[in-house]
């Protein structure tokens, strides 16, 4: 699995009593086919590329086939959930966040690294 680029925003969860916990995310009106998973034993963050022809009709799980997390080794069959919907916290706590309607500006955008699944 390789790792890429994309362009996304910060935002600020809160799970069990505790805030400000920090989630990132894409906004799909950009015209932007990427879509972000995690890893829920141990927070690794990924994403897909909507848009590569090679996944048209494939569910997740069977463009996943028998991946493993870089960082877990679990089957991301079993364990790869959408990001920030589903987050793991450093407590292991599983917490959920949905993004404002709101789009921010693009300067408040930043550039992060994640693994590409089917990559
Ligand atoms: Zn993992």
């Amino acid at each position: 699995m390789k790792k890429r680029l994309a362009r996304c925003f910060r935002g600020f969860a809160s799970v069990s009593g505790r805030f400000n916990i920090e989630v990132f995310y894409t906004i799909s009106d950009f015209g932007y086919s990427v879509k972000l998973f995690t890893c829920t034993e141990c927070g690794e963050l990924f994403l897909m590329d909507t848009e590569n022809p090679d996944f048209s009709g494939k569910s997740v799980s069977q463009i996943v086939g028998n991946a493993t997390c870089p960082k877990c080794n679990n089957a991301l069959k079993e364990t790869l959930k959408p990001y920030p919907d589903n987050f793991r916290t450093d407590r292991s706590e599983i917490g959920q966040f949905h993004p404002d309607r709101f789009i921010p500006p693009d300067s408040e955008s930043v550039i992060k690294e994640f693994w590409e699944i089917g990559s």
